[in-house]
């Protein structure tokens, strides 16, 4: 078995964040023909293993920064997100389990969790997962190399070294919005990599550069508030998981339906 981490995934670098600033604020399209090209997107689409479409999930622990319930909720509404494109064809269920999280291995099931101190021990994020204390959260993909067939998909948020927030509760300076966080993590679920710009390590040409406006942009600040996706997003996960068209059958009755609204209206008029 081979594990695949997206680990260098939402790293706040302290250098740069204040510079982006700017840039990331009210950056939710892409925009100006400057990001990552229509042509590309389909490179967003990770080669490593076969991607999935499909994702049925437990929910082990929330944020030590949230009581409301909010997280787990903001983590459902990232899921919506994606799952209500109809350019893609993605599902997403929560099945509630009873099994033991087994931090940084496979366990049988698809685990989102916060880990936090008091859960599972202060060195948990760095000793145990062995991620950097940088890092906002990691998908971690477990994947069988000879056939490329995943086998567990993880999301870790580090609630060790990190505050969170949403809109009801939380930390809300310096806290990241969960939603936010949520829709990058989902996207690495759904199969997609990181996207850089010139000069950070992971750039690859194909990249192009302005790609702050992207969810799958690596690199985040704690005041993002963008829980939309972006163009490139959008046409690199249809690349993937294509939306269903109609049958035929369904757009015969379709046009049916369109006749007899006309009908009728014009026997209102
Ligand atoms: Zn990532």
């Amino acid at each position: 078995m081979r594990r695949l981490v997206w680990v260098c995934g939402l790293m706040l670098l302290a250098p740069i964040s204040v510079a982006r600033a700017g840039l990331l604020s009210g950056t939710g399209l892409v925009g100006g023909g400057e990001a990552i090209a229509t042509a590309d997107v389909g490179h967003m689409v990770t080669a490593d293993y076969v991607t999935r479409s499909d994702y049925t999930f437990d929910f082990l622990y929330g944020s030590k920064d949230i009581s409301d319930g909010s997280d787990f909720a903001s983590v459902l509404r990232a899921f919506d997100t994606w799952t209500s494109l109809p350019e893609a064809d993605l599902t997403y269920r929560y099945r509630p389990s009873r099994a033991a999280a087994n931090l940084g291995g496979i366990n049988g099931h698809n685990d989102i969790t916060w880990v936090s101190a008091d859960h599972f021990g202060a060195d948990a994020w760095t000793d145990v997962l062995g991620f950097s204390e940088r890092s906002i959260a990691v998908t971690v993909t477990w994947y069988y190399p000879d056939t490329g067939r995943i086998s567990e998909r993880d999301i870790y948020f580090n609630d060790i070294h990190m505050s969170w927030r949403t809109d009801t509760d939380g930390v809300h300076q310096g806290g990241y919005l969960v939603e936010h966080i949520a829709l990058h993590e989902i996207g690495h679920i759904y199969g997609l990599r990181d996207v850089y710009n010139p000069g950070q390590s992971g750039y690859a040409s194909w990249m192009g550069s302005g790609n702050e406006g992207l969810t799958m942009y690596a690199y985040t600040t704690w005041w993002s508030d963008d829980v939309t996706l972006s163009a490139a997003d959008i046409l690199a996960v249809a690349s993937a998981h294509p939306g269903a068209v109609p049958e035929p059958a369904t757009l015969v009755l379709l046009a049916l339906g369109a006749v007899l609204l006309r009908r009728r209206r014009s026997a209102l008029t």
